[in-house]
């Protein structure tokens, strides 16, 4: 016996723990988390999506600023290299319009940063 047998089979992937909550929602309240979650699906498609990582990059600050975002990261460099990774480096990202449409992410690096303290 399957203990979603008599209800949907919630989708791969998604938290026991929501699952559960879900399951005791009242209607209404049915209503309203899938008013949220769209919200919140909103909310995230405005977010800049323009930083995208390559693997093994490790991102230590992303602030949006006037016209551009910066973003700090380590980058590695080479399999077998024992600094690896590298940086931190800031760089200036900003996105510019294609003429032939869509954007097109450009970084600028502007130089390595010291690394932040943590205390
Ligand atoms: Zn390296």
């Amino acid at each position: 016996m399957s203990q979603n047998s008599d209800g949907p089979t919630p989708p791969d992937g998604l938290p026991d723990s929501l699952v559960a909550e879900l399951g005791d929602l009242s209607l209404e309240d049915l209503r309203r988390t899938i008013v949220h979650a769209q919200e919140l699906l909103q909310h995230q498609a405005d977010a800049p999506s323009l930083i995208e990582l390559n693997p093994g990059e490790n991102v230590i600050r992303i602030e949006e600023q006037d016209g551009y975002t910066e973003v700090v990261k380590t980058v590695p460099c080479a399999e077998g290299c024992e600094d690896c990774p590298h940086g931190p480096y800031l760089y200036h990202v900003t996105e510019e319009q294609r003429p032939e449409g869509g954007t097109h992410t450009h970084w600028t690096l502007i130089g390595e940063v010291a690394p932040e303290e943590d205390d």
